[in-house]
């Protein structure tokens, strides 16, 4: 059996054309979609992200900018510049990339963006409403991931559910989105013990291990949904995602590629979120 695969780039593409005529109507009525990304030090994979983040904002007409600091910038001077744009009313989304410098304490950072512009999802506010079923904001990655389940006509309903990783960012917002689902879900992380009798038993696997093809053909349950979340560089400049691909292709119902998986989801979702906070705000 040779899986069918579920393709996030065209699923973008498509979703980012249909987000064109809403950010049309918010112009129109003087509230034109406004995301900004601040980026502190000059890590290269953090400034392609943020780079694609932007220019996504550009190509559907949104307003968007990056505030870039020195990787020894204050935290104060960060925590002012946020408290600037929550107050500034052009500005619907707030994001930071992360990860910050070591001296930075990430939580206050992110606690300090208003949780109607936190267009990442990652302020407790939005967490908590996530976790009762009544999402606000929800993270990009896992947002996008239950969009490709839609697009492949996957039911979660009572489905085996399987997440490898529990990170504030994928895993665990992950598997809060399969519980609302009503899906049954496991979290497997670095300590889980036989962690082949979990895998094997999955309906649906998500990976998000950040390991290059942790996730073999062996380990899949025949016929299972297959997601990988992981962006892994391989030491020839390729990327790879945490699943074997060309094994579980034979193994899998279903399966997401990387590159062309989760990954051009994501930055949707998060202009998706953008655009849903200046509805909010413009009381559409
Ligand atoms: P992370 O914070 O490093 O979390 C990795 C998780 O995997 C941890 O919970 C860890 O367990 C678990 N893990 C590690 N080794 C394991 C093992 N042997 N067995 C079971 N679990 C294991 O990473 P992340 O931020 O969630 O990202 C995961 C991957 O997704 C990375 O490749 C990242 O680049 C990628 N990513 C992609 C997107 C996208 O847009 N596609 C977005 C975000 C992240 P412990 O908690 O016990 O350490």
């Amino acid at each position: 059996m040779t899986a069918q695969i579920i393709d996030g780039k065209a699923l973008a593409e498509e979703l980012r054309q249909g987000f064109k005529a809403r950010v049309e109507a918010l112009t129109a009525k003087g509230h034109k979609p406004g995301l900004v990304v601040i980026l502190v030090g000059a890590d290269p994979a953090s400034e392609v992200y943020v780079r694609n983040k932007v220019n996504g904002c550009l190509t559907i007409g949104m307003h968007s900018e990056k505030i870039t600091y020195e990787a020894t910038v204050d935290q104060d001077t960060v925590l002012n510049k946020i408290a600037e744009l929550n107050a500034d009313p052009n500005i619907h989304g707030i994001l930071v990339q992360l990860p910050l410098p070591k001296h930075f304490d990430e939580e206050k950072v992110l606690e300090a963006i208003a949780a109607e512009k936190d267009v990442d999802g990652f302020h407790a506010e939005n967490v908590g409403a996530l976790a009762q079923g009544n999402p606000r904001f929800i993270p990009c990655t896992p947002y996008g991931v239950m969009k490709m389940f839609e697009k492949g006509n996957v039911d979660l309903t009572g489905k085996e559910a399987v997440v490898i990783g529990r990170s504030n960012i994928v895993g665990k917002p992950m598997a809060l989105l399969l519980i609302n689902a009503g899906a049954t879900v496991t979290v497997c992380n670095s300590r889980t013990k036989d962690l082949l009798s979990h895998t094997r038993r999955a309906d649906i696997l998500v990976a998000a291990v950040g390991k290059p093809k942790f996730v073999t053909a062996d380990m899949v349950k025949p016929g299972a949904v297959v997601i990988d979340v992981g962006i892994n560089r391989l030491p020839d400049g390729k990327l790879c995602g945490d699943v074997d691909y060309a094994g579980c292709l034979e193994v899998a119902g279903q399966i997401t590629p990387v590159p062309g998986g989760v990954g051009p989801m994501t930055i949707t979702m998060l202009l998706a979120n953008t655009i849903e906070a200046a509805e909010r705000k413009a009381g559409l």
